[in-house]
């Protein structure tokens, strides 16, 4: 998959929109300010694909990305952003909720956590959604970065334990800001999206 011929195909603010025409898709989330769109950004190595440094607590979308005609990165709206109103919350987990209703709709969960600390309670009950599917569930532990040698060493098992994963799940280290992990990442996706 030439994973840099990706281009934006709209963005679903209802489950009306939601696209559903055969092609695998690859569906990331992650809290709010993780990296989620910079991480989309370094696969497809391209500066201001996804939107970078939005507003958070925006209102929710799912966007979608076609990449080489062959599957679709969709990019979850974030969470856990503190400032946003109750009503916008709702939104959020009504389109959450149709969105992972839907048993196949998801070819290959990518969450995308901050490598840094432990999982949140938002980041636990997205890993159980994404379970939920039995689909395929790649973690991406992003800001590697900022990690010194002792940060890095223990932080995938932490993710592990925390997220409770079995053996199944990759805990990928990954730098959006430097490339750490990119190869990795799209070995995984285009194996299980088989694209
Ligand atoms: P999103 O809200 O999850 O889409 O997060 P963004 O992609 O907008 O990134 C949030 C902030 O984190 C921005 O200031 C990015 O430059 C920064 N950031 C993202 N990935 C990395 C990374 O791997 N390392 C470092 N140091 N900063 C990062």
């Amino acid at each position: 998959m030439n994973v840099q011929n990706a281009k934006f195909i709209k963005s679903a603010a209802a489950p009306k929109d939601f696209i559903s025409n055969g092609l695998p898709q690859v569906a990331f989330a992650g809290k709010s300010n993780v990296g989620k769109s910079s991480v989309i950004n370094r696969l497809v190595n391209r500066r201001n694909f996804a939107r970078v440094g939005a507003t958070p607590g925006k209102t929710a979308h799912v966007n979608y990305f076609l990449i080489d005609e062959r599957a679709y990165f969709v990019d979850l709206p974030g969470y856990g952003y503190a400032k946003v109103s109750l009503t916008e919350k709702q939104r959020w987990a009504k389109l959450m909720e149709t969105y992972f209703q839907d048993s196949g709709r998801i070819d290959c969960g990518v969450l995308i956590v901050d490598a840094r600390h432990d999982p949140t309670a938002d980041d636990k009950l997205m890993a159980g959604w994404f379970k939920g599917t039995g689909r395929p569930l790649l973690i991406v532990a992003n800001k590697v970065d900022k990690l010194n040698a002792t940060g890095l060493k223990g932080c995938g098992e932490k993710i592990r334990e925390g997220l409770e994963l079995g053996a199944e799940t990759p805990v990928i280290l990954f730098s959006a800001e430097k490339g750490t992990g990119r190869e990795a990442l799209l070995k995984e996706i285009e194996n299980i999206a088989n694209c």
